[in-house]
């Protein structure tokens, strides 16, 4: 996995959504590559204040599918 790699599927990794094969190649480039690591964990504390900061919203559920499909496109 390369760096723009990992910035394309850093929000899968925090999710714990991608397959095991690719969050272990995420892992492996982040043990490589300071660059990447420092970003995903700035990417791991704006979730965790927006998650304290913010109300849960929940979207509707076809809202949801086509995000998901969206992003899973965006990703591959
Ligand atoms: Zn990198």
């Amino acid at each position: 996995m390369l760096c723009h790699d990992v910035e394309r599927v850093v929000y899968f990794f925090l999710d714990g959504t991608l397959d095991k094969r690719r969050q272990d190649d995420f892992q492996h480039h982040l043990d490589l590559c300071s660059e990447c690591e420092t970003r995903t964990i700035f990417h791991r504390r704006i979730r965790v204040f927006l998650k304290r900061r913010l109300a849960p919203v929940s979207a509707p559920a076809r809202l949801k599918q086509r995000l998901t499909r969206s992003l899973r496109a965006f990703a591959e």
